[in-house]
């Protein structure tokens, strides 16, 4: 679905912003990147017209014996296999090994697919999808070895769609090659598929002589991956990354991760002479990596100045491709914000992001308190809590980065409440014996920023990780401290006493 929501928001956004500020919709002072957003969106009749795009005439073309595709040779190994007949401008990838082939993605569902590939290979096949966005699982029906991602979202879009979830994709002026013959569009909708294995971040597939390790990298989708072949020095984005405006804001996006997978895959630029990416044009240089990297990057500070604001969406430009964002702002009220930091997050889509998740997670934390024997008093006192929390927040306006210190607040707050209510499960606890005689009972939180949960007798204390030169160190309100390597552990509790632990066996 990936440009679907491009041209509707898009052409809506440019028309609002046209108006608003009564400018000439051809005002030429728009970016390069802008221009094609602006140029697909609002020239939707004719977007073929651009074809083809002069990038791929770099690459060798390879026949085959279908109209609505189009197979280029890559790299070694590496084939493209683009549907430049409908908007989306679809890419799958199929890369062979001496054992066995990987198709990344099976495109749209219009063309044959299967066919197409074993017009290429005669290797068996699996199928690996970047992310299960209707326009890129479209002939997963049509394999029998398919390795997908255990999650919900996921096993949502196994189950295949109605017609009317993939009918967008065939509306006049989305197509402008001739469908298929043999092609229903009535019938055209997902079709059911099941995954044969599960495969997750840090797994890898050897296709003989080849290997392609797979990296978890949401925020586009929730099951977004990208493959890395570090021998061949190719990186497969999928929606990760492309020439086009990038979506943080689809149902199932997420800014925040999308920001985090941005930051990694700008630390592989140095690993990679090219990046495969999933619509448009096949290839992409590593610079873009970093490139995007940094866009996140100055997003998330508040640097990035060039965007447009239309319909609750937000689009920064960057050289080459745009970021379009969430600019529903925080979950307070924006106009009766009366202090400097409210104004900040207001005007932050990355900290807005923020306070709406701690809104979520403080909503789950007073509904956890409902069900407690004493729950007014303490639902009492965590609404106390989480007042003094804000007015911390907004002491930020004395820092030096103050979107630094209101980031860093939030993910510790987050973190926080997810640990002390049990909203993130916790792994085994581990019993430590201190040299005071106590014994505190430590268990170990995988929220975003590793927490731990701290009893002692009757007291509690979460503590959030915070850099250290070795081991694992974490700070907790009034100066609480619980610093653990090997088995051992150094703790402030309370605040300038100083006992050692170690666990007890
Ligand atoms: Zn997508």
């Amino acid at each position: 679905m990936i440009l679907r929501l491009l041209l509707l928001s898009c052409v809506a956004m440019l028309a609002a912003i046209a108006e608003a500020h009564g400018v000439d919709e051809d005002v030429s002072t728009q970016s390069p990147a802008n221009e094609q957003v602006r140029n697909r969106g609002a020239g939707k009749d004719h977007w073929w017209n651009q074809l083809p795009r002069p990038e791929w005439s770099a690459f060798e073309r390879i026949d085959q014996d279908q109209d609505w595709f189009e197979v280029y040779r890559i790299a070694d190994g590496v084939f493209a296999i683009y549907e430049p007949g409908q908007f989306e401008e679809v890419i799958s990838f199929l890369i062979t090994g001496e054992d066995r082939a990987l198709l990344f993605d099976t495109g749209l569902g219009i063309g044959d697919m299967k066919r197409v590939v074993e017009q290429l290979t005669d290797l068996p096949i699996v199928v690996l999808n970047s992310h299960t966005h209707y326009d890129h699982i479209g002939g997963n029906y049509q394999f029998d070895t398919i390795f997908g991602r255990d999650t919900g979202y996921t096993r949502g879009r196994a189950a295949g769609s109605q017609p009317e979830a993939v009918a967008e994709f065939l509306k006049e002026g989305w197509v402008w090659k001739p469908l298929p013959e043999g092609f229903v569009v009535e019938d055209f909708r997902s079709r059911a598929f099941s995954i044969s294995r599960f495969v997750d971040e840090g797994d890898a597939i050897d296709l003989g002589g080849r290997r392609l390790e797979i990296l978890s990298t949401p925020g586009h989708a929730p099951d977004a991956i990208c493959l890395l072949d570090r021998d061949n020095r190719l990186l497969l984005t999928g929606d990760s990354f492309y020439l086009a405006p990038l979506y943080t804001h689809l149902e199932g996006s997420d800014f925040l991760d999308y920001a985090k997978t941005a930051a990694r895959l700008a630390g592989l630029a140095g690993d990679i002479d090219a990046a495969l990416t999933s619509h448009n044009v096949p290839v992409v240089e590593p610079r873009y990596m970093t490139a995007l990297g940094d866009a996140f990057g100055a997003i998330e500070d508040g640097t990035a100045d060039d965007y447009v604001t239309a319909d609750g969406l937000r689009e920064y430009r960057f050289d080459g491709f745009s970021v379009i964002v969430d600019a529903r702002g925080p979950a307070y009220d924006c106009a009766a914000s009366r202090h400097e930091i409210e104004d900040l997050v207001c005007d932050n889509p990355a900290l807005a992001a923020l306070d709406r998740r701690l809104d979520e997670v403080y909503g789950r934390a007073l509904a956890v308190l409902g069900d407690v024997a004493d729950s007014t008093a303490a639902t009492r006192h965590l609404k106390a809590e989480q007042r003094g929390w804000i007015k911390g927040r907004n002491e930020c306006w004395k820092a030096a980065d103050k979107v630094g210190c209101a980031r860093t607040g939030y993910e510790q707050r987050i973190a926080g409440l997810q640990a002390r209510y049990f909203l993130v499960e916790g792994r085994e606890p581990v019993f430590f014996s201190c040299d005071d005689g106590s014994e505190i009972v430590a268990t170990f939180i995988p929220t975003e920023l590793p927490t731990v949960r701290l009893e002692r007798g009757d007291t509690v204390e979460v503590g959030w990780q915070v850099p250290a030169a070795s081991g694992a160190k974490f700070e907790a309100d009034f100066g609480v401290s619980f610093w653990t390597r090997s088995d051992e552990a150094i703790v402030n509790w309370p605040q300038d006493t100083r006992i050692s632990c170690k666990v007890r066996r």
